[in-house]
């Protein structure tokens, strides 16, 4: 299929004819904001065989393409609203239609459109690209630098479940009848949108990360930019059931990857008010622990139920 073709056949309908758009016929999207507002801007990119398999699939492929980029605009508040494609065509013309499919799935789901992009061929090697946008009121996002110390530390949903799912899909590890919500846990995130936009609107927060590289690697992106320690309780940390951790160490779940839920900052005294937030909107919100005054470079402190100290090794996932 030509390049246009498939822009006109696959891609059009995903702009749901707003106007930022411009009907992906002219050079560049267009987008309008009112004066008290700020666009926050995020790219991803995936590559074959390092980020995804093409046996996944065009529908898993980008499901989770744009999933893992809502989840960075989950992080700074902000609502999303539009977002540009980077694609690699190839002939596959399954792989094209499932791969539309996918970002028709989650765009619905999260109220947001394609505004354009750039096709190239690539059969050999495929990649895929989003830019994301989000909208929020001037000087409200959510940073990396803005936790305080004693601050308490709280995470969304469930560490390791899409780890779990990934030994899985590789046939490494058997959860029996769980397989199925930890495949989904790693195929299809759930980016917080919701939570990070409540968290802004009553100020409950000033701070967070979502957990792309690991528990342990994005909570140190805090402790870095923030210049704190973090006091972790181990046993504290949400796991989806106990069992997970007696078949995969609980130090490689809190350092692997591709969780998608919020690592966020909150004081002490809004305790009950996350609490309240966590019961509106029907989902998990765990205190994990606290942060305090940097007094060493080793900036997490994970600490066990006696509060005894746990050596570790490594954060997390690093590029390398
Ligand atoms: P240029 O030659 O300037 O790069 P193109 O001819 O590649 O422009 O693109 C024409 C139009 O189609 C543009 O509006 C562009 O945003 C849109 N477009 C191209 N590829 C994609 C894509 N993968 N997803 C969404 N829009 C696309
Ligand atoms: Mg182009």
């Amino acid at each position: 299929m030509k390049e246009f073709d498939l822009i006109n056949k696959y891609f059009k309908p995903l702009t749901n004819n707003i106007s930022a758009a411009q009907n992906l016929a002219d050079d560049c999207a267009k987008i309008s904001l009112k004066k008290d507002e700020e666009l926050v801007i995020s790219k991803d990119v995936m590559i074959e065989d390092v980020h995804f398999l093409r046996k996944d699939g065009g529908y898993k492929i980008a499901s989770k393409l744009l999933l893992s980029n809502l989840s960075d605009i989950a992080a700074s508040g902000a609502k999303p609203v539009y977002y540009m494609l980077g694609y690699s065509k190839n002939n596959d013309e399954i792989f094209n239609v499932e791969f539309a499919q996918g970002l028709k799935t989650v765009q619905d789901k999260f109220k947001i459109s394609l505004i354009g992009g750039d096709t190239i061929n690539s059969p050999d090697r495929l990649f895929f690209s989003i830019t994301i946008f989000g909208i929020i009121k001037k000087n409200k996002s959510l940073l990396r630098k803005d936790a305080k110390a004693d601050d308490l530390i709280y995470v969304s949903g469930d560490i390791g479940s899409a780890y779990a799912g990934l030994l899985i899909s590789q046939n490494k590890i058997n959860f029996e009848e769980d397989n199925k919500h930890y495949l989904d846990s790693h195929y299809f995130p759930n980016p917080q949108i919701k939570l990070a936009q409540e968290l802004v609107k009553n100020n409950l927060s000033k701070c967070a990360i979502d957990v792309s590289d690991g528990f342990l690697a994005d909570l140190k992106h805090i402790c870095d930019e923030s210049n704190l320690e973090a006091i972790i309780s181990l046993n504290q940390i949400p796991l989806y059931k106990k069992n997970i951790s007696t078949k995969i160490d609980i130090l490689d779940l809190i350092s692997a990857g591709d969780d998608y839920q919020l690592i966020f900052s909150a004081n002490k005294k809004d305790r009950k008010k996350i609490n309240d937030v966590a019961k509106k909107l029907k989902i998990k919100i765990s205190e994990v622990g606290y942060f305090k005054k940097a007094q060493n470079i080793h900036r997490i402190t994970l600490l066990d139920k006696n509060n005894k100290k746990i050596n570790y090794k490594k954060y997390g996932y690093e590029h390398r």
